[in-house]
């Protein structure tokens, strides 16, 4: 056999392999098929890079990028833990953010994400009013880093403590 037909072999093998580390990824995050496929090799793809926006002082890595057969991004974050009936405000904000951070990355703005959750996926809409409610959650965290002063609990939920990536440190945490 020519070295072209192994070359020709090789890189098959290369794309199978690619293709089922992806699909065994997928499978891992238990993410939704529906209406969605993936980026350019149509498979779900992780975020290469962190994505950052300097003007709105955001730096993040949604889990997944999804590539819709329009062509449009959407931004997926995978939560573990309790699945809440309706998606925390937080992993709506954090979410809201990956929009915006697609939009300055990649030139196109998201019209929504999906929240996935361990029994149940949100579609969270990017709307004005979510984009103003970051704006301000931003700017707030913005003074209360200048000002180096902790801010008191704002929620009575102790399952929110037990999944809340800051328990180790926090001296507010319920138990
Ligand atoms: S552990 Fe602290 S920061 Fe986290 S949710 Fe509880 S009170 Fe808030």
């Amino acid at each position: 056999m020519s070295d072209l037909w192994w070359l020709v072999l090789l890189l098959f093998g290369l794309a199978i392999a690619l293709l089922l580390l992806s699909m065994r990824e997928r499978r891992k995050s238990g993410l939704p098929q529906a209406q969605v496929v993936y980026a350019d090799t149509d498979l779900w793809q992780r975020v290469p890079e962190t994505l950052v926006d300097h003007q709105l002082g955001l730096v993040g890595k949604p889990d997944y990028v999804m590539k819709t057969r329009q062509g449009s991004l959407i931004p997926v974050e995978v939560k573990t833990g309790h699945t809440p009936d309706a998606p925390y405000d937080s992993h709506k904000l954090q979410l809201m953010a990956y929009g915006l951070l697609i939009r300055s990355n990649y030139a196109q703005t998201p019209a929504y994400g999906l929240l996935h959750y361990p029994d149940k996926d949100f579609r969270v809409d990017f709307t004005p009013d979510l984009e103003a409610q970051l704006t301000e959650t931003l700017e707030e965290m913005r003074q209360i880093e200048s000002k180096k002063v902790v801010p008191a609990r704002s929620h009575n939920s102790s399952a929110r403590c037990r999944s809340c990536g800051y328990r180790g440190v926090c001296d507010q945490k319920i138990i």
